[in-house]
Formats: C-alpha cells, structure tokens, sequence
C-alpha cells in the first residue's frame, strides 16, 4: 500500500512536471503571435447559430455544429459524432425556449469543462408567445427571424467567448460591431425590398408557426399550421382550423408557403383544397446546404424576402 502510494506520489510528480511543460510551452507559442492557437472548442445547436458565432469567434477559436444545415434542428437526435464533439467542447451555444428537445442529453453530459448557453434565453431581445398548437403561448424560440433578434444574439456570444478568453475580448467585440452594422444593413435590404408588397398583402402562412418575430418586425400577418415543429404535426383538426381561417380571411392570402426542412405535403393540400398557390421553400430552422440559396444567415434572409416579394405581388405593385 505504501508502495503504491509513492507510485502515486511519483506519478503526480510526473504529472505535474508534464503539465508545467504544457504550461511553459503554451506561454512559448503565445510569445510569437505567428502561431495562433486554437484555445476554445466550440459547439452551437444548429447551423443559423453555427453562422452567427462564427461571425464573432474569428479564426483562433474552433466552431462546430450540431445539427447540420438542411436537417430539422427541433427533430434531431444526438449521433455518435456529436457525442464525442461534446467530449471536447468548451461552449455549447443553443437556442433554447424549447428549440432543441434533445438538449436534455447533453445536459446531462455537461460538467466543469462544458458550459451550456442558452442564447434566446439570455438575450435582451422582447420574446413573443407561441401562437399555436400543443406550446401555445410559450415563449417562441425563433428569434433569429428579426436580424434584431439575431443582434441580441451577437451580444451573448461576444460577451461568453470574452469571458472564456479574456485575452481575445477585445477581437470578439470588434467583430460583434461588425457583425451588428452588416446585421443593420441588412435589416434595411430587407425593409426596402419587403416595402414593394401591398399592406392588405402581408399574410404569411406557413406548417410552422415560426415566422411571429419576422412578421413583428416587418408588418406582416402570420399564421402557421402547427406551432413549433417538434409537436405533433397537421393533426386533422390544425389542418380543419387553417382550412377555415382561409376560408374566411379577407382579403384572400395571395400565397401559401411551406419551409426547406418540412414536407409540403400539408401545403400543398390545403393549395389544392383552397386554390391558393404554393410558394417556397422558405428558411428559418436552417440554412442550406453549400449549393443552395441560404449559406449564411443574411442570404437566408434575403432568399425569404425574395420568395415573398415574388409570391405575394411585390413586383406588380412596384
Ligand atoms: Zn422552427
């Protein structure tokens, strides 16, 4: 026993003389600013929020994504891959308010070298309720769909990353700047280009309720089938209630639209049903993928108020 515990002694000995040398070798390479070192590892739930901390981290610090683009981040389960990521992550960034219900498992894999952020949640940005369907009146989680909302975003991961690297604070808030200002332009492409559609024409009918902050943001009316894409969805009885909310909505809607990352089966039925055209896909729960119209989070927007401008007689009263 005594032994073994100067075996343990010895090894802790050896131990601490490794990690001194890790020690004084990082202090080495952070004296020659050539070597940039990658110090952070970090993970964000999906890829609109993969874009938006990538816009902050700059190239020192490694950012990875959970749930890729073109898959539907409220349905997703965790893959092995994900699994050993989150071994070697840092900072898991997700949007929460109930955006990823997965988020529970990795939680519960969560101790001193994982810290979870929930960004919705701690961004100062006026959340809205959940219109519909089985969470009505929760708080809605998509609020990336106003770039306001997206700049409340940028302020939360500036200011982790800054904690968790002090050193770098001054780099991660000169790109949040940036980020904020391309974020304003934006918001004005958009006003400007959604401004071509007529007043009686801003109805947004969507499967997914997701479009509440967009339609705050723009004047726009919005309506979906099912509230958030995780519950149950196009019950017969939400398909019932949109089929007469468009029986009776005056003027008629000019379009309907389905999303990139859900079938349009429930779309295209209540188009043939109602005579309404189809329209989309429209981006919200993820970007494209490379070869697709919405690689980043301003070209998802745009993509969006281009679908709608075309749909909803932008160009005709123009
Ligand atoms: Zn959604």
């Amino acid at each position: 026993m005594f032994d073994g515990f100067l075996y343990s002694l010895e090894r802790g000995m050896y131990k601490r003389f490794t990690w001194l040398s890790t020690l004084l070798f990082v202090a080495l390479l952070s004296a020659a600013p050539a070597y940039a070192t990658t110090s952070l590892r970090v993970l964000a739930s999906f890829s609109v929020l993969e874009d938006l901390v990538k816009r902050v981290a700059g190239d020192n610090v490694n950012v990875k994504v959970i749930v890729p683009a073109g898959e539907d981040v409220h349905r997703w389960e965790l893959t092995p891959p994900n699994v050993l990521a989150l071994e070697e992550t840092n900072i898991v960034f997700y949007n929460g308010f109930g955006l990823e219900p997965w988020i529970h498992h990795v939680q519960a894999m969560a101790d001193d070298q994982l810290t979870l952020v929930e960004v919705a949640k701690k961004a100062d940005f006026t959340p809205l309720a959940i219109s519909t369907g089985l969470y009505e009146g929760e708080p809605d989680p998509h609020m990336w769909m106003d770039p306001r909302g997206a700049m409340a975003y940028i302020d939360v991961i500036a200011d982790t990353l800054a904690e968790h690297l002090p050193e770098q604070a001054d780099a991660f808030y000169a790109r949040a700047e940036e980020a904020h200002k391309a974020l304003t332009d934006l918001n004005q492409v958009l006003k400007e280009r959604l401004d071509g559609i007529p007043h009686t024409n801003r109805t947004l009918i969507t499967s997914e309720a997701g479009f509440g902050y967009f339609a705050r943001a723009y004047a726009f009316e919005a309506q979906g089938v099912w509230g958030v894409n995780h519950e149950t969805q196009g019950s017969a009885q939400a398909m019932a209630k949109m089929s007469e909310y468009l029986g009776e909505k005056r003027p008629r809607p000019s379009a309907l639209f389905y999303e990139s990352t859900t079938a349009n089966i429930h779309m295209d039925a209540l188009s043939r049903e109602t005579g309404i055209a189809l329209a989309g896909p429209l981006y919200v729960d993820s970007l494209s993928r490379s070869d697709g119209p919405a690689v980043n989070y301003p070209a998802m927007m745009r993509h969006n108020a281009d679908v709608m401008h075309a749909a909803l007689g932008g160009a005709r009263a123009e």
